[in-house]
């Protein structure tokens, strides 16, 4: 059987690095990489049917973070739509034969899904979401709503859409061909251009229940989100992660080649400070992404454990300080659009935002800060 690292480095240097410059000028996501994932065996190390699919999540991790150095818009179809869609249906496939039949779709590399969650209005807080189903009765339902800046709804099969239903937050799949819906893209990013950002609209889309995840049935949503956006803002550690890791190799690389005043670049102390800072940054971000994986691991996901937000928001400051530095040591050749530095700094940008905007995220670290302090001077 051959080993992940192996298939990763195959895939990435035969397959990937080519479509890197064509994404990022804005044309769209290619699906043959999807089908070459599969044929190499990539997706039997994402869903290897091991229990509650963990295995998949680690061997997720580790292809997300190596796909980052090179490619954001491949890195967001593992991140989108294997890890979030793709083990958040895993998940409940027993609860219905539609779910399983999706779940089959995506493992095959059939189908690719998309998590549909932000709104204009009332993004980071679901109790505002315009989006709903109303009960037809005989189990048809209808969704009507919207949904923006969503990463591949331009060439996705499937939305996991997380809308309200009686006052609760719950989570539709539904297929992007069904009667009623509207997608425009979104151009003029200024990253991820091959991501296929989308606007969806639901006009009276008819939904039946088995399309519903099954988790809404015994009281609420929020562990089915905890669950989903776990699993994103960890993965989108591992991203942030291999994005620093190729800004902190490219920053070497242009300061061991480039002179300046008689001595090279990296012998300058400034840059020899600026590197170890970074690296250290990038050092903790991984410690706590592999703490955040075994949460994840033991199943123990609840509203108060922060470690995966932490991983996320630290992987997005490092990403974003690292991408900054790359850029400067390149001088003005870091300016150029169309160049590596530039590019890698534009998708840096991102992490601020994908899978909850950090600055929201710190209430969660704070929830779980403030629990900690009360508790020890109940303590004391
Ligand atoms: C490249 C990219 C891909 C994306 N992919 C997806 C996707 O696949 N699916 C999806 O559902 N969404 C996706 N998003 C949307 C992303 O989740 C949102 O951009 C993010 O949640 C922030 O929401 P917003 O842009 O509406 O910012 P706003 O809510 O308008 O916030 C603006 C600023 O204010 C801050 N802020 C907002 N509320 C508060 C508060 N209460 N306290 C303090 N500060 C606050 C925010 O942090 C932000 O910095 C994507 C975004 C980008 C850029």
């Amino acid at each position: 059987v051959p080993k992940l690292d192996s298939i990763l480095q195959e895939y990435i240097k035969n397959h990937v690095v080519k479509h890197v410059k064509k994404f990022d000028s804005g044309t769209h996501f290619d699906r043959a990489l999807v089908k070459t994932a599969v044929s190499l065996g990539l997706f039997e190390k994402f869903f290897p049917n091991s229990p509650n699919g963990q295995d998949g999540l680690r061997a997720l991790s580790t292809t997300i973070e190596e796909v980052s150095k090179y490619c954001g818009n491949t890195r967001n179809f593992f991140l989108v739509s294997c890890a979030m869609f793709g083990k958040t249906i895993e998940r409940c496939r027993s609860k219905s034969n539609y779910l399983d039949s999706v779940f089959n779709e995506i493992k095959n590399g059939e189908a690719i899904g998309s998590v549909a969650y932000t709104e204009l209005e009332g993004s980071s807080n679901p109790k505002s979401f315009n989006t709903h189903l109303s009960n037809l009765g005989e189990g048809s339902l209808i969704l009507n709503g919207n949904k923006t800046w969503i990463t591949f709804a331009g060439i996705a099969d499937y939305f996991l859409v997380a809308c309200l239903y009686d006052g609760e937050l719950v989570f539709v799949v539904v297929p992007s061909s069904a009667e009623g819906i509207k997608i425009t893209l979104l151009d003029s990013l200024a990253g991820n251009r091959g991501s296929a950002l989308a606007e969806i609209t639901f006009n009276q889309v008819t939904v039946k229940n088995s399309q519903l995840l099954p988790i809404i049935c015994i009281e609420s949503g929020w562990p089915t989100f905890e669950r989903i956006f776990s699993v994103g803002r960890v993965c989108a550690a591992s991203s942030a992660i291999g994005l620093t890791k190729a800004c902190i190799e490219m920053c070497f690389d242009r300061l061991n080649s480039r002179h300046s005043l008689g001595k090279k670049l990296i012998e300058n102390q400034i840059w020899q400070q600026e590197l170890a800072k970074n690296g250290s940054q990038l050092r903790a971000v991984e410690a706590i992404r592999n703490v955040a994986l075994n949460y994840l691991d033991e199943d123990r996901f609840d509203f108060i454990n922060s470690d995966c937000t932490v991983a996320k928001n630290l992987g997005a400051e490092i990403a974003i300080l690292s991408s900054q530095l790359n850029v400067k040591a390149h001088g003005a050749y870091g300016y150029l659009e169309n160049e590596d530095p530039n590019r890698l700094m534009r998708e840096a940008l991102s992490f601020e935002f994908i899978e909850g905007s950090s600055l929201v995220l710190n209430k969660k670290i704070f929830t779980q800060l403030a629990g900690k302090l009360l508790l020890n001077r109940k303590s004391r």
